[in-house]
């Protein structure tokens, strides 16, 4: 990649020796985000290039940097999509999120769209066993973020859930991590068939984004923003939580303060996940929790899965294949 805005392209890059407590990961699987959209647009403009985008991923371990690890060459691996410092206050309180070096794989360091890359052992994770090395590389981001916000909206068992805009990699694990948490889950979608997706995977209804959502709802996630905050706003009972982990359909909204105070709501911002949120979302992919996979493409046809992502017409984790 050039410059950014740009594209990306395919070319041989040194990769950097692994440092004390990192290892190198050969990859198996990777999946796309929307980061990976946001970067070639420039938002954020990498800090240096090139940069290796991919957030996701999950492959072997194929080299160890020195000193002592707890892996070995061979290891079936998961990477954790975010890193920390691992030792400041906030890290030792798994709070990680608020650490000052939070960063992003394939965004603030070289990510898994590639053979290899160096990772931190601490942001390594065994591979479920019995999930297949596409959903091991697609669970990551997407899981992490959808888990934290039902941790943070004190999602209860018998509470109803509503999902805004079915089909994204959020909003779908949402909709599987709200079943598996004990809630009442609704979704929406523009799309009849994906309506006719998220019932399949167990949403007790789905309705049309453009009309009124005929449910109240103690829990609303919208993983999109903008355009559908009215809906949201919209669809919470009263006392209802409404949390927000992007802004793709628009970063401005209007808040109707009366209403904000008189429904007694709460709009909760979140993103990403801390180290033991990630343990314990890994622990759910163990014991079944649905991993959707939309798409599977070589990764020399990183620039067709691209396109499939940009379009929005995916359900699920649109995942690359290394080998
Ligand atoms: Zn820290």
């Amino acid at each position: 990649m050039a410059s950014s805005p740009g594209e990306y392209g395919f070319g041989d890059v040194d990769l950097p020796a692994p440092g004390p407590r990192q290892v190198v990961v050969d990859v198996v699987a990777s999946a796309l985000n929307h980061l990976d959209l946001w970067l070639r647009a420039g938002m954020p403009a990498p800090k240096a290039l090139p940069i290796v985008p991919g957030c996701d991923g999950a492959g072997v371990v194929a080299a160890l940097g020195p000193g002592p690890t707890r892996w070995q060459v061979g290891d079936e691996v998961v990477i954790n999509p975010s890193f920390a410092c691992g030792h400041c206050p906030d890290c030792v309180a798994d709070r990680s999120v608020f650490c000052p070096e939070f960063g992003i794989m394939g965004e603030h360091r070289w990510g898994a769209h590639g053979r290899s890359v160096v990772v931190g052992e601490a942001n390594l994770v065994a591979r479920p066993a019995g999930r297949t090395w596409e959903e091991a590389g697609a669970y990551g981001l997407c899981g992490l973020t959808a888990y934290r916000m039902l941790r943070r909206a004190r999602l209860r068992t018998g509470e109803t859930l509503l999902v805004i805009g079915a089909g994204g990699g959020v909003a779908t694990a949402a909709l599987v991590l709200g079943q598996r948490m004990g809630a009442r889950v609704f979704a929406t979608s523009r799309h009849p068939a994906k309506r006719a997706r998220a019932v399949a995977l167990g949403a007790l209804d789905a309705f049309a984004s453009d009309a009124k959502v005929p449910v109240k709802a103690d829990v609303v996630v919208d993983s999109a923003g903008g355009a559908t905050w009215a809906t949201a706003m919209s669809a919470l009972r009263p006392g209802g939580r409404l949390v927000i982990c992007g802004g793709t359909g628009g970063s401005k909204v209007e808040l109707n303060l009366p209403r904000l105070f008189f429904g007694q709501y709460e709009v909760i911002g979140s993103t990403l996940g801390t180290f033991a949120e990630f343990e314990q979302l890994t622990a759910l992919v163990t014991g079944g929790l649905p991993v959707v996979v939309d798409s599977v493409y070589p990764l020399a046809e990183y620039p067709a899965a691209l396109d499939r992502l940009a379009a929005g017409d995916q359900f699920g984790k649109v995942v690359l294949l290394h080998r």
